[in-house]
């Protein structure tokens, strides 16, 4: 029996929670969620200073101008002008520097004429009272919410901080996931393929993937099909992990002895699912008995390990990591193909590229080779084009896409447009 796949999830979803809050420095904290709501401590800025180069005077002076005014001296951003602005005096300031007493208004240099023969300068417009002056508080008051906790942080809410002194964030921690590739076939030793065997990709692109998300990758290393030895790796997932992610002996037909060896250490919690998608139908989802450790059973095709690293993983561990919005918002593209399949009971999740045209409208075309062990379409695609279950999208009509790559989103050329399923 296939479940769906929100039931899929909704049965991974359900067994995990917010990993706890670190109290992190803030230069080590991007990308992670906030677990309480900071507040600012400080104005900034905590004093008025220019937000230009020019002349710091008084507004009253340039009242009938052109007008000219002594200039008294210089100050920089990082100094201060040590006296007060007198009536008929400028002082020249630069960007960030603080205002002069005395002084309310700054003239953009442009505005100005100086004579460096008398140390005059003629004001050549009126200068109302503030203008180009930045106030205590202007950017973030002392008292303001700077970011609510659930907030994920960017470069800039890092900056906000810094700019407040603010060097250490409470966020939850960043999941440290653990990698393990199975199977007698793997082949780790340098030198040429004994017959038979084959070489680990899955490893390299789940920890690739963890990396992505800015998770902590933790090497497993691959292990064959052997209770010892597995059960050796499981013990090390459940002292340094949050969770483990293997691939291989997870489908129906296997009688791998992952298989078995799963079954034991994890209490019979292991479910062993049929999701009704494809790729990546088979998938398995348990803890472990006497750690709790999430395991997440992968299929071992390749293209399969992925797409289910992103239908089912990747949500559960975005909520361990304290993200509220678990999945990824979906695009609609027109296909610029017609996109046939035939009725299975299953979401077909299709490798495939997705441009723009000129207007910022999206298109989609697929890849060839669409086989779940095909993992070259899957490095060529920056979007998987989902198919629900019936006879497919026609040419001209849309499809959701679930784009992982927005930045390799190209312009569309005329050739992609008009058809052709080739990659
Ligand atoms: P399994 O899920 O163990 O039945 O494996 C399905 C297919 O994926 C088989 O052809 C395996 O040889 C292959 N496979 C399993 N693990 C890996 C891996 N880590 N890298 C590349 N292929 C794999
Ligand atoms: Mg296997």
């Amino acid at each position: 029996m296939m479940i769906p796949l929100d039931q899929a999830q909704g049965i991974v979803l359900d067994s995990v929670s917010p990993l706890p809050i670190d109290v992190t420095p803030i230069d080590q904290a991007l990308g992670c969620v906030l677990g309480q709501t900071v507040y600012a401590v400080n104005d900034v800025p905590s004093f008025r200073n220019s937000s230009m180069d020019g002349y710091a005077l008084r507004s009253d002076d340039t009242k009938g101008a052109p007008v000219t005014l002594q200039i008294v001296g210089s100050v920089s951003a990082g100094h201060v002008f040590a006296g007060t602005l007198a009536p008929g005096q400028a002082v020249r300031i630069m960007t960030g520097a603080p205002i002069p007493n005395g002084a309310d208004a700054v003239s953009m240099v442009e505005l100005c004429e100086p004579n460096d023969d008398d140390d005059t300068v003629v004001v050549t417009t009126e200068i109302p009272a503030g203008n180009f002056i930045r106030h205590p508080g202007y950017d973030v008051a002392a008292g303001d919410v700077l970011a609510l906790a659930g907030t994920t942080l960017r470069p800039a809410h890092l900056g906000v901080l810094g700019a407040q002194g603010i060097g250490t964030v409470p966020v939850h921690r960043r999941p440290r996931l653990g990698v393990l590739s199975t199977g007698d076939e793997l082949f780790v030793d340098d030198g040429p393929l004994p017959p038979g065997r084959i070489r680990d990709a899955n490893r390299h692109s789940l920890l690739g993937l963890i990396r992505e998300e800015g998770w902590e990758p933790v090497d497993l290393g691959v292990v064959p099909d052997d209770r010892g030895a597995l059960l050796e790796a499981f013990g090390r997932a459940a002292e340094s992990c949050d969770a483990l992610i293997t691939s291989g002996g997870v489908s129906v037909g296997d009688f791998d002895i992952v298989r078995i060896v799963l079954d034991d250490v994890s209490g019979g919690s292991m479910r062993w699912m049929q999701v009704a998608i494809r790729p990546a139908k088979p998938f398995a989802f348990g803890t472990l008995a006497q750690t709790n450790l999430p395991v997440f059973g992968l299929p071992g095709n390749p293209v399969s390990a992925m797409v289910s690293f992103e239908l089912l993983v990747r949500p559960a561990v975005r909520r361990m990591a304290g993200h509220t919005n678990l999945f990824r918002a979906l695009v609609s593209a027109t296909s610029t193909v017609d996109l046939a399949r035939v009725p299975d009971g299953r979401i077909h999740f299709v490798r495939g590229h997705v441009s723009l045209d000129g207007e910022g409208h999206y298109f989609a075309r697929p890849l060839e080779d669409q086989e779940s062990h095909q993992l070259n379409a899957m490095a060529n695609a920056n979007a998987l084009l989902i198919l629900p279950d019936g006879r497919g999208v026609a040419q001209g009509t849309p499809v959701r896409a679930l784009l992982f790559y927005p930045a390799d989103v190209t312009e569309l050329s005329d050739d992609q447009s008009t058809g052709g399923a080739g990659s």
